[in-house]
């Protein structure tokens, strides 16, 4: 039976909760060597958020000495498969008894509607390390052909000390496609979330251990990039980094993995993934695909279709339409507001960020078609509307860089080549669509797309079994399916001689 939330359930909920700002370390919270923390204010009214400490080299090395000890002395390594299994279905369970809690951080952190957090990354975070448990016990190491008198046998082995640095916009989800594969496959981990995101990471890491990771295995240090990000990606006793967040930052980790250990990096970047809608086309099915797969979560989505690629006959009756669908469902409220589809951005500057990415889209000839616009200032929170900017080319700013934001920009073609050359022409690949009745030209297009996921007739369609991650500068390796549990792994060959 789902409950009857109300606006009031959650203001009683926040007036009571505790939330922890501390590291969690080889199974314990403790405060910041240096003892210092830092407080951000919170995405929906501005008010301040819960004191965070503040990490550095010193709990770095800390936190990588406790995952190194756990995976040297074998505690989550060597385990039954069984008995590992159980334990990580125990964390998916605790996670879902949780789950009005951790919904309840996610959005306090990050200014996302509490029903979202709750029906969505909650709900996918738990199934997340649900999904890499079940694997746990259903992955079989090979044997290499060789002739009679030998055995070669090809372990799948954990790589070790993993690193993991997450971004703000969906934390509790990425956080758990790292986590699942890499601890399903027997490693450790360190994970340092985004600055801005540090409660539920925390809390994720504490129901691990309640559920019987053993101490160690799951680490959480907090902190700004530069002062906790760049040491852990930097030191030398981590075996690889697993990033998720901006193209900038993911160049940053790879230099750093060459100036220290030549540690593995996986990384997962930014987008600006096109949209591309054919005259043909349903186009109601096209306008609410376009609308919600670049307003949802306020367009802070990596994948988001930013850029609507769109046959000119078609373009003013298509933004109409994305207008009309923006208005009757997309509703912009307070987080707790039960109405909200979309809540705040995370933070002033981004805000600021957004609404200057707008203005010179319309300075550089575009136009504002609706929407676009900062709102409910008087909340004190980070509020921009969900809009379209038309006749946009894809040479302005606004139509190659990611905007983050509920801004989607309109770019008119007139022959599919155009269209598949502004579809392809930008530095990244995570994602793309392509609408048309034309199956031919869908095949075609779907192939020629260049990004690590393709929808035809739709948006945003994917579940555990398909791979995530991009091509080109939106990064390399992939999360979810069980090819994640690949890249958290190394082949070893034990070649055996007899006779
Ligand atoms: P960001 O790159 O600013 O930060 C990501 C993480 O890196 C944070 O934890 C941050 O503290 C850390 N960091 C920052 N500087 C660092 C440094 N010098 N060394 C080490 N770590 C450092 O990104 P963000 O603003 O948190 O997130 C938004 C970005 O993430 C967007 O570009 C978005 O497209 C991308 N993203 C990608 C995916 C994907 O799966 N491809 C998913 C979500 C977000």
């Amino acid at each position: 039976m789902t409950k009857d939330y109300t606006r009031q359930y959650w203001e009683d909920l926040l007036a009571k909760a505790r939330p922890e700002g501390r590291h969690f370390i080889d199974g314990a919270y403790t405060a910041a060597a240096t003892g210092k923390t830092f407080l951000r204010p919170r995405p929906m009214d501005g008010q301040p958020g819960t004191e965070i400490a503040r990490g550095d080299a010193e709990d770095i090395n800390l936190a990588v000495a406790a995952a190194r000890a756990a995976f040297a002395r074998g505690v989550w390594r060597t385990k039954e498969p069984l008995e590992k299994k159980k334990i990580m279905l125990k964390w998916a369970d605790l996670i879902r008894q949780h789950a009005e809690e951790l919904a309840l951080l996610e959005t306090l952190d990050v200014g996302k509607p509490i029903m979202a957090s709750l029906n969505v990354d909650v709900r996918l975070c738990a199934d997340g390390i649900q999904y890499y448990a079940e694997m746990i016990d259903k992955l079989y190491d090979e044997i290499a052909p060789t002739g009679p008198n030998a055995r070669a046998l090809v372990r799948k082995v954990p790589i070790g000390v993993i690193g993991a640095i997450t971004p703000w916009n969906y934390p509790l989800i990425i956080d758990a496609w790292k986590l699942g594969p890499a601890i399903a496959a027997g490693n450790s981990v360190v994970l340092k979330p985004a600055e801005q995101s540090s409660l539920s990471a925390l809390r994720l890491a504490a129901l691990g251990h309640e559920a019987g990771l053993p101490a160690g295995v799951l680490n959480v240090v907090t902190g700004y990039g530069e002062e906790t990000g760049k040491p852990l990606a930097l030191h030398m006793d981590v075996d690889m980094i697993a990033f998720t967040g901006s193209t900038e930052v993911g160049k940053l980790i790879m230099g750093y993995a060459a100036q220290s250990n030549i540690k593995r990096v996986a990384l997962e970047l930014g987008g600006k993934s096109p949209i591309v809608v054919f005259a043909d086309s349903d186009l109601d099915a096209a306008a609410s695909a376009a609308a919600w797969g670049c307003f949802y979560n306020s367009g802070e989505t990596c994948h988001a279709s930013t850029r609507l690629i769109v046959e000119r006959s078609v373009q003013d009756t298509l933004v109409e339409k994305i207008k009309a669908v923006t208005a009757r469902e997309i509703t912009l409220a307070h987080p707790f507001d039960m109405s909200a589809q979309i809540g705040a951005l995370i933070e002033e500057s981004h805000l600021q960020k957004v609404l200057g990415m707008i203005s010179d889209g319309l300075a550089s000839g575009g136009r504002r078609a609706f929407g676009a616009e900062r709102v409910l200032d008087d909340t004190g929170g980070y509020y921009v509307s969900p809009g379209v900017i038309a006749d946009v080319s894809n040479d302005m700013p606004i139509a190659r860089n990611e905007i983050f934001g509920p801004v989607l920009v309109s770019i008119p073609f007139d022959t599919e080549q155009e269209a598949l050359s502004i579809a392809n022409d930008t530095i990244y690949g995570l994602a793309g669509a392509v609408f048309t009745s034309d199956m031919n030209r869908a095949h075609r297009f779907s192939e020629a797309i260049h990004a690590g996921t393709v929808w035809v007739n739709t948006y945003d369609m994917s579940n555990f079994a398909t791979p995530f991650g991009g091509f080109k500068q939106s990064g390399f390796g992939r999360d979810r399916s069980v090819h994640a549990i690949d890249k958290y792994c190394d082949y070893k060959t034990i070649w055996q001689q007899f006779g």
